[in-house]
Formats: C-alpha cells, sequence, structure tokens
C-alpha cells in the first residue's frame, strides 16, 4: 500500500477520514459499516440455511383461527371471524403462489396441454383495516394471530411515519422492523406481518386532493402504497435513512400481511349521512333514528374512509374492513379475569412464586372496572389501574409468610385507587 495516500475501505470505497478506523486484512481494507453489513448478511444467510421456511406450513382454518383467538381476545366476534377469514386466505394464497411457482419450474402440463403458468387466477392479498375506539382490542388481535402462526410481526405507528426526505421515519424502516423481528431471516420476514397503529392520523384534512402538498397525510399515504401494492423495496438493514454506499437488503411485500388499526373519531358522521341518503333513496324501513342508535361503526364502508381521508388507492389496497366495539364494564371484567394472560392471573402468578395466594373479592374488581370506565382508555386502563392497586402490596410481598393468603377488598381497591 502506497504511504502518503489515503487508505479506503475495499468494499464502499470511502477514504479513512469518512468511514472512520479501517481493518486491514491480505488483499484489503474494509471499514467498521461494511463490517456490520457483512455480518447482516452472513446472519440471514445462516439462518435461512438452518431455519428455513417450512413448506409443510399447515394453513389453520378460520374456525381454528377464531378459536385461537378467544383464547386470548374477549368479545369482538365479528371482528375475529372476519379476521380468520382474511388471515387463512392470505396463507392459502401464499400456498397457492408456491404451488404455481413450483410448477412453472417443473413446467408440469395440465389436461388442456397448457402450463399452469398460463392460467392462474390473480387472488389479491387480504389485507386489513381495523376500526375500533382505543384499547378496544387492535394491536392485540393482530399480535395473536402472529403468535398463532408463529410468523414475524411488527408494529408501526403511521403518524412517525414521512416520506422520504422528510424528518422522521421513512416507510420502508416499517420493513426493519419487521427483518428485526424475523431475526435477519428474509424469506421468513416476507410472510409475516405488520401492523400500522392510527392509520386515521395520516389522513388528510378534506375530501378533495390538494393542490399543495400535504407532508404529514397524503405523502406518507402515497408513500405506504409501494409497501402494499407488493413490490421490491430496498431497506437499509440498521434503520435510518438509506446512505448511497450502504449494504441494503431487498424486501418482497407481496406475501407480507398489512393489518391497520385506528380510531378513526368522527367518521360516524360521514357513515350516518352515507346511511340517511341511501335511507331516503331506497325508502328503506330503518328511519335514521333507529340507525343511530345502532353502533354505526359496523355499517362502515370503503367510501366513508374516503370522505375520512385516506386516498382512493390507499383504501384500495385494505379490501377487508372490519370493526371494534367499545368495550363495556360486562366485557372490561371479562378481559380482567378470563383470557389466558388476563391481568388477574399474571398478578396471581407473580404472587405465587413467592408463595402467596391472590385472591379478588368480586366487588373489589368491580371498583377496578369502574375505574377503568371512567378513564375511557379502553382495556388499557386496566394495567395502569392494577399496578397502582397492586404496588403496596408488591412491595411488601416478601415479607408475607410462605403460604398465607391475600384477599384484595373493595376497600383496599377504593383506598388505593378511588
Ligand atoms: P388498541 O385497540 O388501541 O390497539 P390494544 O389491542 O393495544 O388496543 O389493547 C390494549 C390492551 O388492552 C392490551 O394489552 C390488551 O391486553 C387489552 N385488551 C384490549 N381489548 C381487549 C379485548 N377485547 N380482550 C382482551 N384484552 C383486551
Amino acid at each position: 500500500m502506497a504511504k502518503n495516500k489515503e487508505n479506503h475501505c475495499s468494499f464502499c470505497g470511502l477514504p479513512e477520514s469518512q468511514a472512520g478506523p479501517l481493518a486491514m486484512g491480505l488483499e484489503g481494507l474494509i471499514c467498521n459499516r461494511c463490517a456490520h453489513a457483512a455480518v447482516e448478511v452472513f446472519d440471514g444467510e445462516t439462518r435461512e440455511r438452518h431455519n428455513p421456511i417450512r413448506n409443510d406450513f399447515k394453513v389453520p382454518t378460520p374456525a381454528e383461527i377464531k378459536t385461537y383467538l378467544d383464547q386470548y381476545v374477549i368479545g369482538q366476534d365479528e371482528a375475529k371471524r372476519v379476521l380468520s377469514v382474511a388471515v387463512y386466505n392470505h396463507y392459502k394464497r401464499i400456498r397457492y403462489y408456491d404451488e404455481i411457482h413450483g410448477a412453472q419450474k417443473k413446467q408440469r402440463r395440465d389436461a388442456t396441454g397448457l402450463t399452469i403458468e398460463d392460467v392462474p387466477v390473480e387472488i389479491e392479498k387480504s389485507n386489513i383495516i381495523i376500526i375500533g375506539e382505543t384499547g378496544t382490542g387492535k394491536t392485540l388481535m393482530a399480535r395473536t394471530i402472529a403468535r398463532m402462526l408463529n410468523v414475524p410481526f411488527a408494529i408501526a405507528d403511521a403518524t412517525t411515519l414521512t416520506e422520504a426526505g422528510y424528518v422522521g421515519d421513512d416507510v420502508e424502516n416499517v420493513l426493519v422492523r419487521l427483518l428485526q423481528a424475523a431475526d435477519y431471516n428474509v424469506q421468513a420476514a416476507e410472510r409475516g406481518i405488520v401492523f400500522i397503529d392510527e392509520i386515521d392520523k395520516i389522513s388528510r384534512k378534506s375530501d378533495n386532493p390538494s393542490i399543495t402538498r400535504d407532508v404529514s397525510g397524503e405523502g406518507v399515504q402515497q408513500a405506504m402504497l409501494k409497501l402494499l401494492e407488493g413490490s421490491v423495496v430496498s431497506v437499509p438493514p440498521q434503520g435510518g435513512r438509506k446512505h448511497p454506499e450502504q449494504q441494503l437488503i431487498n424486501v418482497d411485500t407481496r406475501n407480507i400481511l398489512f393489518l391497520s388499526g385506528g380510531a378513526f373519531d368522527g367518521i360516524e358522521r360521514h357513515i350516518a349521512s352515507r346511511l340517511k341518503s341511501n335511507v331516503i333513496g331506497y325508502g328503506a324501513t330503518k328511519t335514521r333514528d333507529s340507525i343511530e342508535k345502532d353502533n354505526l361503526l359496523k355499517y362502515v364502508e370503503p367510501a366513508d374512509l374516503k370522505k375520512f381521508g385516506l386516498i382512493p388507492e390507499l383504501v384500495g389496497r385494505f379490501p377487508v374492513l372490519t370493526s371494534l366495539h367499545p368495550l363495556d364494564s360486562n366485557a372490561l371484567r371479562r378481559i380482567l379475569v378470563e383470557p389466558r394472560n388476563a391481568l388477574v392471573k399474571q398478578y396471581q402468578e407473580i404472587f405465587r412464586i413467592d408463595g402467596v395466594t391472590l385472591k379478588f373479592d368480586d366487588e373489589a374488581l368491580d371498583a377496578i372496572v369502574a375505574k377503568a370506565v371512567e378513564s375511557r382508555l379502553g382495556a388499557r386502563g386496566l394495567r395502569g389501574i392494577m399496578e397502582s392497586l397492586m404496588l403496596d402490596y408488591m412491595f411488601d410481598l416478601p415479607t408475607l409468610p410462605n403460604g398465607s393468603t391475600l384477599v384484595i377488598t373493595k376497600a383496599m381497591a377504593e383506598q388505593k385507587i378511588g
């Protein structure tokens, strides 16, 4: 190597002054960033070799998916059925294309003498939008399905996303999280599930396409189309901005299932006015009043999402639409005790580990539920309330005699959280 001349990384070509210290090999030099990128590539490949995607992956039936969801998610029956079918169809679709590709490789011919590749029916993806107030189980359902299927799962918050070039997360970073969840096994990530929360917060402010660019909303929606439509997207393995010299990982989003959730505050207005004009238009028997007494959300249609401010292209890429009910006190009460990982069961386990039996009087549970209803955070409020209630008891837990029982009464609950 010539003296007095600056060393360069043999991989990205950057000079040492920009790339930082370089490690020397027999034939060349490597900078820190390229070394890390190389490790990721090798790690991913090793994992794929040792942990290949199983082609015998059995797609559970909608009934099996729903039964699994029932163990963790209380109520929301209609949404569970819609989701179960959509997820079933999604993974069946993957299998369908796998088989077609397999057949194409073998150039198998069917009875008519056509190769299979001449005839596939295009099955569209079943990306899903779930509409419902905060804390009603949108994320929980997406997460539970991913766990059941044992596929990588990532959550992104739409409000932190921006189109490339603006401050914030590039839309591609959603895939970085999925890759991380898949331990950089690209093949696994390509069959994962992504939940995009708060999709309603990137709506444009009016129904009219804007003349001036709307950075916060419409631009992000446009950027998201690329992920949703099923294309190969290059992502920087560590996230953040793409650098020209950075090694990128290509992720094919064709088989990634996208679920989106949002509260869509005020969408009832659009639903009601559409239903009202239908009522007038078709002379239906339902009066406006009787419609408004129902839970309007269950009548939601793609047109209402467009009115709310999602661009038609985005709405079109979420063919499945479902809504969740607000949780009443009866549902909150069940959520406290029934799911496999119900909060009450979790605290009982924490106490059991220290040899103490923990019990809750019914009235104590009622007091917790009443507080959660007051907080208007749906089931999300329950956790915080339980923490405030149990904090002092957990503090003293190690001093309680082994084999003792602690009963949380209504008076105790009211004293701690009232
Ligand atoms: P969001 O609808 O805002 O996405 P989450 O799914 O994140 O709400 O729910 C927040 C918390 O409340 C979760 O930890 C979950 O355990 C609980 N929860 C919400 N809805 C339900 C439900 N229907 N059944 C059981 N637990 C629920």
